[in-house]
């Protein structure tokens, strides 16, 4: 039998216990304070950014929320981020992604404070990652590190082969598993053999962004999957990058979708809010 790892009841546990963190770093003084900074009007990027806000008014984290005119030029957007850099009171600076195209993606996202950096995408803090030194990390690979935490789940001495290269999920998180002691591979879409390679897996992660590519025949039997894919079908249906139904018959663990992975992302922005939060706490106290 297969066991689902359930990310929407451990972003539950995870919600309680960061509202008692809120509430001790406030009986410092101090408001846990997240800034998002949204260009355009992007809908999928919309429903993100409510849910974000939402989940923080739950936490007890308050948000500063700006949207700039999606033709808003590099330098009035660099300008906004040097800002909230400045702000005593911001403990967090995110900005939502995708952006228009008139905007370098590398500038802006090297403008933010490297100890602001809540999704941990500065290149100092990537950099920290792959040093086993971390400062802030990406949201979606820290949500599945505790998923394997939670279910005990240990990467040491085990085998890991991640689907995808992209710099917020597949690159850091490798650098997780690494940090941890698993035994990594990464492979992408020019990648030869893919199944041969994917059979050796004790823990399979799939974030390519292809509707249900990964079938039976690329698991090994009693195999960890992590489906991270999140695909909206022409029915409206949402599925991941893992033939659900299929790979049960072989996996050990399997995390669904929706369900799984998703649900983390976001409870792990809240935590790493906190964290700096509680870090300018500790710094005003030295
Ligand atoms: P991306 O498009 O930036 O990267 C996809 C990666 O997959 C690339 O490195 C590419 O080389 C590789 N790839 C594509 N097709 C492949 C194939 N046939 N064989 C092998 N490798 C292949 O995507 P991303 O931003 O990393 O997101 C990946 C998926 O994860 C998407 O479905 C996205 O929606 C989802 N996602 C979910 C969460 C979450 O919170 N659960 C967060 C981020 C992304």
């Amino acid at each position: 039998m297969t066991v689902l790892m359930d990310g929407k009841k451990l972003a539950q546990k995870y919600r309680l216990s960061l509202k008692k963190d809120a509430e001790l770093i406030k009986q410092h003084g101090v408001v846990p304070t997240l800034a998002v900074l949204m260009i355009g009007e992007d809908p999928a990027s919309q429903v993100y950014f409510k849910s974000k806000q939402k989940l923080a008014a739950e936490i007890g984290i308050a948000t500063i929320d700006t949207v700039m005119p999606v033709d808003s030029s590099q330098q009035a957007v660099i300008r906004q981020i040097k800002q909230y850099n400045e702000a005593a009171n911001i403990h967090g600076i995110l900005v939502e992604l995708p952006l228009p195209p008139q905007l370098d993606e590398k500038a802006v996202m090297e403008a933010i404070a490297p100890e602001k950096d809540v999704d941990g995408f500065h290149p100092y803090n990537i950099g920290r990652l792959f040093m086993d030194d971390a400062g802030p990390v990406p949201c979606t690979p820290a949500g599945i590190m505790a998923l394997l935490a939670e279910y005990q789940l240990d990467p040491a001495g085990k085998r890991v082969v991640i689907i995808g290269r992209s710099t917020i999920v597949g690159r850091p998180l490798a650098a997780m598993l690494l940090n941890a002691d698993a035994t990594i591979t990464i492979t992408h879409s020019k990648t030869n053999e893919l199944e041969r390679i994917t059979r050796n897996a004790d823990i399979l992660v799939v974030a390519a962004g292809q509707p249900e590519m990964i079938t039976q025949k690329y698991i090994k039997p009693g195999a960890i999957v992590i489906d991270v894919g999140i695909n909206r079908l022409g029915s409206g249906k949402i599925v991941g990058d893992v033939a659900q139904e299929d790979v049960k018959q072989r996996a050990g663990y399997l995390t669904p979708v929706p369900g799984g992975v998703g649900p983390m992302t976001s409870v792990m922005l809240m935590k790493q809010t906190l964290k700096l939060a509680k870090r300018s706490v500790e710094f005003e106290r030295r």
